[in-house]
């Protein structure tokens, strides 16, 4: 991977964890992604269940230093939290940076969420420390990556992000919903979705429901399959993950539907489509760099 980015879905679920046999393919987790490149520390999208997952798999009790990129502070966002057992070690960071609030700084506003009677401990009683940072409408450097973030319709106060590293990216929408803006058409694609998307490696986007589904939900903040799939051609992205399953769609609804949108995009010429699921990774390795042009001899 030396040059390139690992990005690994240990969370892929939207609204609520699911679990059971239905569930067993696809996994059961709510959203949370990690991005790695070699001598850069980790960027993690999402604080779903799927973390206690990643600090599982990044072998529990330890010192870690991370980025958070938070979307929005709905639960199925924000629930893995207290569960990463790196938290548990103090000699962990991490550098949360999630939407700007009304109602207060993002740290006091996460606290309120996160305190008794709702849950035994505060932020400040995990043995590691959290720092979080407000963000909107930014672009800034996290180590050698270069971060974008902007607000994106949803119910409440919602960021997507892209990451730039080494040539190659990723943007993460997992909540976005045109049904939010009653003005805004079903097919548009807001200036601020194509500035986080534009011409990205992997573009990781909401598709909770089926079209059939959408009519009724259409007021919940997300997005149908097919205008995820829209999104990623206005955008001209390389290759899309469906993203924030719905739990109601088990996974041999997930087959049907994955299937059933790389056939549309194949037909009109892309991108690469495809769902995610707990476990799936994606390495992209960097673009070979021209060679430079050999100076005339004098
Ligand atoms: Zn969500
Ligand atoms: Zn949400």
């Amino acid at each position: 991977m030396s040059g390139g980015i690992r990005i690994g879905f240990h969370g892929v679920r939207g609204s609520t964890p699911c679990e059971g046999p239905r569930y067993e393919r696809y996994g059961g987790h709510s959203s949370c992604v990690s991005v790695d490149a070699h001598g850069q520390a980790p960027i993690v999208f999402d604080l779903g269940t799927g973390l206690r997952a990643y600090g599982e798999r990044l072998g529990g009790v330890h010192p870690y230093h991370g980025t958070v990129l938070l979307t929005h502070l709905h639960w199925d966002h924000v629930q893995g939290l207290p569960f990463f057992a790196p938290l548990h070690d103090t000699g962990t960071a991490l550098d949360v940076y999630g939407p700007r609030q009304a109602e207060g700084p993002l740290g006091r506003v996460f606290a309120e969420l996160m305190r008794p009677p709702f849950f035994p401990i505060r932020p400040d009683g995990l043995l590691g420390h959290v720092a979080f940072h407000d963000t909107g409408d930014d672009d800034f450097p996290v180590g050698l990556a270069k971060v974008r973030s902007r607000w994106v319709r949803h119910v409440g106060p919602t960021l997507g992000f892209r990451v730039d590293w080494n040539g190659s990216s990723v943007a993460y929408v997992p909540d976005h919903g045109p049904g939010c803006c009653p003005d805004d058409p079903d097919d548009h694609v807001p200036h601020e979705v194509l500035e986080l998307c534009d011409g990205v490696d992997v573009l990781i986007h909401d598709a909770q429901h089926t079209d059939a589904e959408y009519r009724a939900k259409r007021h919940w903040g997300h997005s149908t399959v097919d205008y995820a799939l829209h999104v990623a051609r206005e955008a001209g992205a390389r290759r899309l993950v469906l993203f924030h399953h719905d739990p109601g769609h088990c996974d041999d609804d997930l087959d049907r539907i994955a299937a059933e949108a790389a056939d549309r995009a194949w037909r009109a010429g892309g991108p690469e489509v495809l769902a995610a699921y707990e476990g799936l990774e994606l390495v992209l390795e960097p673009a070979v760099p021209p060679r430079a042009a050999s100076l005339p001899s004098r």
